[in-house]
């Protein structure tokens, strides 16, 4: 019987490491693929559109979202941000576990349309360490720098929420640490009914 994909959300606060880590995840295993996002933010530099996103106007965004064409959307920082339907669909019917590297608003907004989905909350050891990883980026400018560390105390009042905590210091081994639990997420029963079903018919049939 062919394993069906299961739906992953990787979320956590701005500077987490969750590109880094859901990169590892892609290069050491080949059963994932990882959904490209829609979004009305400016490329930063060494950005790719198409690759790390597709970068879109407001008017574009607003056209897609008329169209039904996300699985969620939302707003982050002044931003429009969404995931786009069909390379979700297409990639989690060919078996592939896919991947969404989302905020909160996005990640409860999937996990109520599917229970089935996996939610991976990633954080670094300490506040400080955080605010060190998005300084040390060089990319953003100190308002915005302070913009996401505020955004990173209302985020945390969420994680509860989400299925697992994944504490990111040493990158190779939270990337087997996720591995694992996307593993262990594939042998829950919810996860397995078709299984359940064809089990139970072959036994009464015995
Ligand atoms: P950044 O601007 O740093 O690339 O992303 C800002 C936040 O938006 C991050 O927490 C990121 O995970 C989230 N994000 C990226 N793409 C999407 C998406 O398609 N939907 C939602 N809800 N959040 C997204």
């Amino acid at each position: 019987m062919k394993r069906r994909g299961i739906l992953i959300v990787i979320s956590g606060f701005s500077g987490a490491g969750k590109g880094t880590l859901v990169k590892e995840l892609l290069k050491n295993y080949d059963n994932y693929a990882l959904s490209v996002s829609m979004t009305t933010r400016q490329p930063r530099p060494g950005e790719t559109d198409g690759k790390d996103y597709f970068f879109v106007t407001r008017e574009a965004f607003e056209e897609k979202v008329s169209q039904d064409g996300f699985i969620e959307y939302a707003s982050y920082c002044g931003n429009c941000y969404g995931t786009p339907r069909d390379y979700v669909e297409e990639q989690l019917a060919a078996g592939k576990d896919v991947i969404l590297e989302i905020e909160i608003q996005g990640a409860l907004q999937v996990k109520k349309k599917n229970p089935q989905t996996l939610l991976l909350f990633v954080t670094p050891p300490s506040g400080e360490e955080l605010k060190r990883r998005l300084v040390n980026r060089k990319t953003e400018t100190e308002e915005v720098i302070n913009q996401r560390m505020a955004r990173a105390v209302e985020e945390s009042a969420g994680i509860e929420q989400y299925d697992y905590l994944v504490i990111n210091d040493d990158l190779a081994e939270c990337t087997v640490q996720t591995h694992q639990l996307i593993q262990a997420a594939h042998a829950t029963p919810d996860r397995n009914q078709d299984f359940i079903r064809k089990i139970r018919r072959e036994l009464g049939e015995l």
